[in-house]
């Protein structure tokens, strides 16, 4: 259960992180060299090759903060702080859906309405 719940805390930070890099490998290294024989588009490949490293940079950022947010999270969880899951104890999230807000354990699924 405790590993259920560590990936399904991460999993968005890491495929974030992972979004960046491929993004960055793209922009940078594969469509350069695939336009590489036209002038023009080489040209437009190149001023995006100039774009793709601060994006890239933002993008594993943004990854990072999300990544040190959840195990703020999980840091909370393992003190005692917070709110628990009423079947299994584990890490509750916020979400919102069709029927207003409510809670979501990250380790078992089961929800319940209402807010933290
Ligand atoms: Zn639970």
């Amino acid at each position: 259960m405790y590993a259920i719940m560590l990936l399904r805390l991460f999993a968005g930070p890491t495929g974030l992180f992972l979004l960046g890099i491929v993004a960055w490998g793209f922009f940078a290294i594969i469509l350069p060299s695939h336009f590489a024989g036209s002038a023009v588009l080489s040209q437009v490949a190149e001023s995006l090759s100039g774009i793709a490293m601060p994006a890239g940079a933002v993008i594993s950022l943004a990854a990072l903060t999300w990544a040190g947010m959840q195990t703020h999270v999980l840091w909370q969880w393992h003190r005692g702080e917070g709110d628990f899951c009423w079947r299994c104890s584990g890490v509750l999230a916020q979400r919102h859906g069709r029927y207003g807000a409510y809670l979501k354990c990250i380790a078992c699924g089961a929800t319940k309405k209402g807010m933290r």
